[in-house]
């Protein structure tokens, strides 16, 4: 566990970072969807792509809570450059972390803490979204090898990563077994009949690469699969409660960001002899933007406290994701409100910041499906 002052120097080189290499430009690469691959390199050789990685495998072996406070940092500067960054430090290194064999863990994990693999993760398909379940990409054994054929849809990092952790069918069409049928493979991009589609264009988070993959008679020998047949979807749901808490955080940067902007705005705009920020309204709006923001960043902490005790944060991790994205969408909206006709225009940053905020409602499990989770957890 870290000392406050080294937390905060962790948050600051974070900050950092975020003000000189990624803010400048987020504009430019959003209008242009431009995946800055060179900064995420840069990011990884400071240790931003292993952060909650173990020590033991070159990680920077750090709490939950420090991680995401950083990633927060980064957010508030580009959420297409957080999510690359959350997607890759929770859902792959998390998989790894707890299935990989020995010889993944040499191969894979310590590369990508390390910074120098980039890696994602593929679970939905066309027709299986939130019902990842019926995905049907297959693998079929040949020898000591899988043959994998199929396509995944949306994935992240899928067009820019190194490797990719792929969950496909490895029951066969006779013998049907739901959930229990899906395992996990670590494939390399470059792996003859991997192909990552054209990025798909997007509402926001443009910077970030989106791209189907195509699987065509991927050949893998057997210790490509992460851990025991059968067990994807188990492994995939654990990745994304770790996942679900970087959405939470990432969210929170986007808010804070449009919450800075809009005190700024408020204090310079005049409309009748005066700053708009004197209008109880428009305080009043400010006011409500900064309480929610503060209590969707304190129930993602309290589920990283969770998460750094050891306990469950399926229930946690899915209230912060829900609360958080839905403060996000709420909060980039009233910005957009504060800006009038200016926050309606591509030259003002809270246009940007709004349409990156809705996609934290959508990906990693829709708000539907987060307060499924959480009234399931409370029938129980
Ligand atoms: C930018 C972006 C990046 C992404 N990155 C990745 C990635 O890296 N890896 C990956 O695997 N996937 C990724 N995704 C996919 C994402 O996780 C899915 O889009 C998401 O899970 C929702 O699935 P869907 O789009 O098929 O919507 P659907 O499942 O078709 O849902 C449509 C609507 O129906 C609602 N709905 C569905 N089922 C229920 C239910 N049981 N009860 C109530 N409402 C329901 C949903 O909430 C939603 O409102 C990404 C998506 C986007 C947009």
């Amino acid at each position: 566990m870290l000392t406050a002052t080294e937390q905060r120097e962790v948050v600051e080189l974070a900050r950092e970072f975020a003000a000189e290499k990624i803010a400048p430009f987020a504009a430019e690469w959003d209008r242009t969807s431009h995946f800055p691959r060179d900064v995420i390199d840069e990011m990884g050789k400071l240790g931003f792509l292993g952060m909650i990685t173990p020590e033991e495998y070159d990680g920077m072996g750090l709490d939950t809570l420090t991680y995401l406070l950083a990633l927060e940092e980064i957010s508030a500067a580009d959420a297409a450059i957080a999510v690359s960054m959350g997607i890759h430090n929770a859902i792959p290194t998390t998989m790894l972390v707890k299935h990989g064999s020995p010889a993944q863990k040499e191969k894979y994990l310590k590369p990508m803490a390390r910074g120098e693999l980039l890696a994602g993760f593929a679970l939905s398909e066309a027709e299986a979204g939130s019902d990842a379940a019926s995905l049907r990409a297959q693998a079929t054994k040949d020898g000591s090898q899988w043959v994998l054929n199929g396509t995944k849809a949306w994935a992240t990092n899928s067009g820019t990563a190194d490797l990719m952790m792929i969950m496909v069918r490895t029951d066969q069409p006779n013998a049907r077994r739901g959930a229990k049928g899906i395992s996990t493979f670590i494939v390399p991009t470059d792996t003859t009949g991997y192909k990552a589609c054209k990025p798909e264009d997007k509402m926001g988070l443009r910077a970030s690469n989106t791209a189907a993959i195509e699987l065509n008679d991927v050949r893998l020998p057997n210790d490509q699969m992460l851990g025991d047949e059968g067990m994807g979807f188990v492994y995939a749901m654990e990745g994304l409660d770790a996942g679900r808490l970087g959405i939470g955080a990432q969210a929170v940067g986007i808010a804070r960001s449009v919450l800075e902007h809009s005190i700024r705005y408020c204090a310079e705009r005049k409309q009748f002899g005066k700053a708009i920020q004197e209008f109880q309204a428009v305080q009043f709006k400010l006011a409500d933007m900064a309480t929610r923001i503060e209590a969707a960043r304190a129930l993602t902490h309290r589920a990283a406290a969770r998460k750094d005790a050891g306990e469950d944060v399926t229930l946690y991790a899915a209230m912060a994701k829900v609360f958080s994205s839905e403060t996000a969408m709420w909060v980039t909206t009233q910005a957009i409100q504060l800006f009038g006709g200016y926050g309606y225009m591509r030259d003002f940053p809270v246009e940007k910041l709004f349409r990156d905020a809705k996609v934290t409602e959508i990906y990693e499990g829709t708000s539907e499906i987060q307060r499924t989770v959480i009234a399931r957890a409370l029938a129980r």
